[in-house]
C-alpha cells in the first residue's frame, strides 16, 4: 500500500469545484518536520507546543520559542503553519506551573483558561509567535475556547505584545488568529466566534469527549467516544455551516481528519483543511483526489 500511495504525495487535492483542500500535518516537535514533508504535508495544521514546555525542567524562553517557531515557518513556507498556544492542564503537568488539585481536570484549569490567568507564560509565547511570523505564513490558534471573552482578552494581550515589541525595536508581524472548536459551547456560539477570528479548526478528539460527556482516556466509555455518533457529526456540521456562512476557513485537526471513510462527508460540509498525523497524509490525498474526479 505504501508504494501505491506514494504517487499521491505531491498532488494538490481539489474539491469538485476546484477549491484546494489543504492536507496538513499534526506535529509536536521540529524533529517531525522531515517526516511531514516526506509525506507530502501542505503545511502544518496543528503544531502542539506542549512538548516544548514539558521537555524541559523550566519554561522555554521567548528567544528559544522564537527560534523554534521561525524554523517551523521557514520549513513549510509558502504553506501555512498553525501553531496552537499552550494546551496543558492538571493531567499534563509543566515545570513552573502549579496546577491546583482538581477532581475533573478535563473540565478544569487548562488550555486558554490557564494561559489567560498566567500572562507571564502566555505573553512570551505570543511575543515569540509575533516575532516568528516575520519568517513565513504563521497562524495561531487557541485551544479549549468556550467563551467569546477568551478571544477578546487574547487579542488585547496580542496588541499589548505588539506595542512592547515595537517600543523595543524588534521585528514582528501580526498573525492570523483562529480558534479550535472542541467544546460544545464553542459550537453553539460558532457564528459569534466566526466574526472575531480568521479560521476554525475542529478538534474532534476533545469535541467528541465533551459532546458525549465521555472521558477520552476512559476505556469503560470508549464506545461512546465515537466521532461518528450523530451528535458529534451534527456538532461538526453546525461548526462548518457557521464558518462557511461567515466566509472563514474551516479545518479539522482531530484524529478524524485522516479517516477516508469520513473525509467525503467533511468536504461536503465545507471543510477545506484537514490536518493529521504524517502517516495518514497520502491516504487522505488519494481519497480526496478520487472524490474530485467527475
Ligand atoms: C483535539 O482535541 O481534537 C486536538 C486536536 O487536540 P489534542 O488531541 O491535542 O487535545
Ligand atoms: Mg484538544
Amino acid at each position: 500500500e505504501r508504494v501505491a500511495l506514494k504517487v499521491f504525495r505531491d498532488i494538490v487535492p481539489k474539491r469538485a469545484d476546484g477549491t484546494i483542500i489543504e492536507v496538513a500535518a499534526n506535529i509536536g516537535s521540529l524533529e517531525e518536520i522531515e517526516a511531514a514533508q516526506e509525506a507530502g504535508a501542505m503545511g502544518v495544521g496543528l503544531f502542539r507546543t506542549e512538548l516544548l514546555f514539558m521537555r524541559h525542567m523550566h519554561l522555554p524562553s521567548e528567544d528559544m520559542q522564537t527560534e523554534i517557531y521561525s524554523t517551523l515557518a521557514k520549513a513549510f513556507a509558502p504553506y501555512p503553519v498553525i501553531v496552537r498556544t499552550l494546551d496543558v492542564g492538571g493531567d499534563k503537568p509543566v515545570a513552573g506551573v502549579d496546577f491546583p488539585d482538581e477532581e475533573n481536570p478535563f473540565l478544569g484549569w487548562r488550555g486558554i483558561r490557564m494561559c489567560l490567568d498566567r500572562p507571564d507564560i502566555f505573553k512570551p509565547q505570543l511575543r515569540a509567535l509575533l516575532r516568528a511570523a516575520v519568517h513565513g505564513p504563521l497562524k495561531v490558534m487557541l485551544p479549549m475556547v468556550s467563551d467569546l471573552t477568551e478571544v477578546v482578552r487574547t487579542r488585547a494581550l496580542i496588541e499589548e505584545c505588539e506595542a512592547e515589541l515595537k517600543a523595543e525595536g524588534k521585528d514582528y508581524r501580526r498573525f492570523e488568529t483562529g480558534v479550535m472548536i472542541e467544546t460544545p459551547a464553542a459550537v453553539l456560539i460558532a457564528s459569534m466566534l466566526a466574526k472575531e477570528v480568521a479560521f476554525f479548526s475542529i478538534g474532534t478528539n476533545d469535541l467528541t469527549q465533551y459532546v458525549m460527556a465521555a472521558d477520552r482516556l476512559n476505556p469503560t466509555v470508549a464506545s461512546l467516544n465515537d466521532v461518528t455518533n450523530p451528535a458529534v457529526m451534527a456538532a461538526i456540521e453546525m461548526t462548518a455551516k457557521a464558518g462557511v456562512e461567515a466566509g472563514i476557513m474551516v479545518g479539522m485537526c482531530g484524529e478524524a481528519a485522516g479517516r477516508p471513510d469520513l473525509i467525503p462527508e467533511f468536504i461536503r460540509m465545507g471543510l477545506t483543511e484537514l490536518s493529521m498525523s504524517p502517516a495518514s497524509i497520502q491516504r487522505a490525498k488519494k481519497c480526496i483526489a478520487e472524490l474530485g474526479q467527475p
